[in-house]
């Protein structure tokens, strides 16, 4: 797929790690966005964690991309003077049933080479005083970071290269012609050799417009989030989060220090009624209903109906979330939590209702599309467009 040239489509932190990545091949570069500025979706509206990588089934994309993009974002982060900072984390068995799924995680996380200790409840109160648990696993090289100021910098490197970066452009077409790959966008068309689809929750959808079949429907899925009061922050040193549920991950309500040291609480995980609906008040209804009749979907929401239910329960009432979190630091109410911006989830899930459990590139005619980049996919940006770029023949070798 030699390509001389390429489109990106979607200036969030993968197309814009893309983007720089190729100018700095000496690539002739155009990204297409559809806002008036960067990373204004997923990017902009996470944790602002750099993952560590003990989660990831060992041998996946995102073990692999995970462990890597931690450095290389450290790295970035020290080159562009971006604040971060190392705090490390601790996952914390709330309950004895729960060591079992921990030592899995242990397992894992040894299996990654992500170095972890096991922490006893006593040692765990020498990084949270203030935490409930039975046991704890420490993970040290866990950060944080805003992957919005990440994306700005990219942006701005990949400009100074010469890539032409072009707000406000939303891709409406896209066809092959005499060799070129062509795209109508709502400021004009671009023609160019390669064409790399970054459009994070509507990444399903340009692929269709690119005429591919993808065997996953993107499912967008809501995360709700809180600021703890400035009086209840000293009860969260770094990132506090609970063991995973093996079979659905991304569940389960965690306290993260930011940037800024304020403390961030969530997020949840509810069906959005839109690819971008940020609130129950902004729905997409026909969006919504092809989202939520989707086979995919229908089989996985009726094997998990009383976790959908609790979790909508609890997007309506601050005194669950609040209970959620108080199973972690306890002594959080209610009355200490602040709404935050929402952030929503572009999770494919196939046909049979499963999710799709690593990241997904598609290859199309002179076409690459990433078409599931949820969490690591932040912390792996700089990783996966190095992968990206030598997959669409952006690099020399
Ligand atoms: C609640 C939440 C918490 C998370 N926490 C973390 C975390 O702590 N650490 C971590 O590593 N990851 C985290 N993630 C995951 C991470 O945010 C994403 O994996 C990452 O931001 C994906 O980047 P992206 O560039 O693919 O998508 P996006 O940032 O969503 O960018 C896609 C862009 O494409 C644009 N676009 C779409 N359609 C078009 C079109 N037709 N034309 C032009 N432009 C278009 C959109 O406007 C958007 O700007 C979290 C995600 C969420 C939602």
């Amino acid at each position: 797929m030699a390509g001389n040239n390429v489109v990106i489509i979607g200036g969030g932190i993968i197309g814009l790690a893309v983007a720089e990545r190729a100018a700095r091949a000496g690539r002739g570069v155009v990204v297409l966005e559809k806002e008036e500025d960067w990373a204004l979706h997923q990017t902009g509206r996470n944790s602002g964690v750099i993952h560590a990588g003990p989660y990831y089934k060992p041998g996946s994309l995102k073990a692999q991309m995970c462990v890597e993009g931690n450095a290389s974002m450290r790295r970035f982060a020290v080159e562009n003077g971006i604040p971060h900072e190392f705090t490390g984390k601790l996952i914390v068995a709330t309950s004895e049933k729960e060591i079992a799924n921990l030592k899995e995680l242990e397992r894992r996380a040894t299996a990654n080479g992500v170095p972890t200790r096991w922490l006893s409840a006593a040692k765990a109160h020498e990084f949270e005083p203030h935490v409930s648990c039975v046991a704890a696993l420490r993970v040290e090289t866990t950060g944080i970071i805003d992957y919005g100021a990440v994306s700005r910098r990219l942006a701005e490197t990949a400009a100074e290269r010469g890539a032409e970066m072009v707000l406000g452009a939303a891709a409406r077409a896209i066809r092959s012609e005499n060799g070129k790959i062509v795209v109508e966008h709502s400021k004009g068309v671009v023609r160019a050799d390669v064409l790399v689809n970054c459009a994070g929750l509507q990444s399903d959808k340009v692929a269709r417009m690119a005429g591919l079949r993808p065997a996953a429907r993107i499912v967008p899925f809501r995360g709700e989030y809180f600021h703890l009061s400035k009086e209840k922050e000293h009860l969260v040193q770094g990132l506090i989060y609970p063991v995973p549920d093996p079979e659905l991950p991304f569940l389960g309500v965690h306290l993260t220090k930011m940037t800024d040291g304020s403390r961030h609480a969530g997020p949840n995980a509810v069906t959005a009624l839109g690819r971008e609906s940020y609130s129950w008040a902004k729905m997409n209804i026909p969006e919504a209903l092809g989202d939520i009749t989707y086979p995919g979907f229908l089989r996985m929401a009726s094997h998990n109906i009383p976790v959908g239910v609790a979790e909508v329960l609890r997007s309506f009432s601050r005194k669950r979330f609040a209970d959620s979190l108080s199973r972690l630091v306890p002594g959080i109410e209610a009355r200490d939590l602040t709404p935050s911006p929402a952030g929503i989830r572009a999770q494919a899930i196939a046909r049979d209702g499963k999710l799709v459990d690593d990241f997904l590139f598609e290859l199309g005619p002179q076409q690459v599309h990433v078409l599931n980049a949820p969490s690591p996919a932040a912390t792996s940006a700089l990783v996966i467009a190095e992968h990206i770029s030598r997959k669409a023949g952006l690099l020399d070798s």
